[in-house]
């Protein structure tokens, strides 16, 4: 049989809580010609799957969408063979078939898996989707450059660590903003953040202040709220700030826009000062950088000129709460869960 986790049919609250999954058994699904049928070794946890749920992407009763890493049990998909590790989308579930006909967002393209190039579960993290997400709204959007101030939210988290790596990477002074202690420690010891500060501290303008000196030159945000509010009165003219995410957001009420009441909040300062906002959505990047991408930040990491923290979580029945924990801060590095052995170790 395939366990999977589904939606509860019940009104959401805006937070996820423990009666909102429900796990269901259905039977394992069987290929047709051009699919391939894998099992899950890995499932990956982030913030947008709140928001799939939130505005009813998902069809009811099937496994809540996400990102996986998994192997193929039985294929009848040209150039994939069993035993092969795969970068599909298998949601919430033991099992699932990826190749023609398989519903799934149009830009995560199932692909095979060197675990040559990097462990397989960095393929839903560094080495997959959060890199690039990175890269684009940091490299490509933000275009920091060498002596900038730049400040990153959620900097422990799965983006937020790759997109400050990538700034110190070009020369940059980097200020994390996170949580907890220990994740600020982590983002300045491990990470070579120049400095974090904690926005869970009652003097949080006060203390990003006093970390960038020289203002704010770029802004990668991935919060919103309280965050967004200390970085603004920092900002350099010409200034730059990628909107990667609110994830401070996501559990408002339906109906409120939390991008156009930080504009709305932002509007003086951005129009004084020249500030260039640009909205990211990585499926726009998938065509023309994955490739490419993946091939540089594979080296960067196996250098260690990239250094990248997993929050790996076990078993199949952890999943919801591991979700929950995650939308408040609860991780600690880029979250996901193993519900199967990894045979790559
Ligand atoms: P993270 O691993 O960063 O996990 C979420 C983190 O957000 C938590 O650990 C917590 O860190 C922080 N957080 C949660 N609530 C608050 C709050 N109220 N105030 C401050 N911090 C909070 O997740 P990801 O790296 O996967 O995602 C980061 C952001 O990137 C999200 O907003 C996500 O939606 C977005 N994203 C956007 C993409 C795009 O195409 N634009 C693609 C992928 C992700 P802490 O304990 O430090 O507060």
């Amino acid at each position: 049989m395939n366990r999977y986790w589904t939606l509860a049919d019940r009104p959401l609250p805006p937070w996820p809580e423990p009666d909102t999954f429900e796990l269901r058994e259905g039977p394992i699904p069987t290929p047709a010609e051009g699919q391939a049928l894998t099992r899950t070794i890995y499932v990956s946890l982030d913030p947008y799957q709140w928001g799939y749920k939130r505005r009813g992407v998902e069809p009811a009763g099937g496994p809540c969408h996400a990102r996986t890493v998994s192997q193929v049990v039985e294929s009848r998909m040209e150039g994939l063979a069993p035993g092969d590790f795969v970068f599909n989308t298998n949601g919430w579930a033991e099992y699932g078939l990826m190749g023609e006909g398989v519903a799934r967002p149009a830009y995560m393209i199932p692909r095979k898996l060197d675990p040559a190039q990097g462990r397989i579960s960095q393929a839903v993290g560094v080495l997959g989707m959060l890199g690039l997400t990175a890269y684009a709204g940091m490299i490509l959007m933000a275009e920091p450059k060498a002596g900038e101030t730049v400040v990153v939210s959620a900097a422990s988290g799965g983006v937020g660590q790759i997109a400050g790596q990538l700034a110190r990477l070009r020369g940059c002074r980097v200020v994390g903003i996170a949580g907890r202690e220990d994740k600020c420690r982590f983002v300045v010891d491990e990470l070579g953040f120049d400095a974090c500060v904690s926005h869970l501290s009652s003097t949080l303008p006060q203390d990003l202040a006093a970390a960038c000196p020289a203002g704010v030159d770029v802004y990668f945000e991935n919060v919103g709220g309280a965050v967004f509010d200390a970085v603004l009165p920092l900002f350099n003219a010409g200034a730059r700030m990628t909107i990667c995410g609110l994830i401070a957001h996501y559990g408002d009420a339906a109906g409120m826009d939390a991008r156009a009441e930080l504009m709305r909040r932002g509007e003086a300062i951005f129009r004084e000062r020249g500030v260039k906002v640009g909205d990211l959505f990585v499926g726009d990047y998938v065509a023309a950088h994955q490739d490419a991408f993946l091939r540089d930040m594979a080296g960067w990491v196996a250098s260690g000129e990239v250094r990248y923290r997993e929050d790996i979580r076990e078993g199949l029945e952890t999943v919801p709460a591991a979700f929950a924990e995650m939308l408040r801060g609860g991780n600690f590095g880029k979250m996901l869960v193993r519900i199967a052995a990894d045979p790559t170790g």
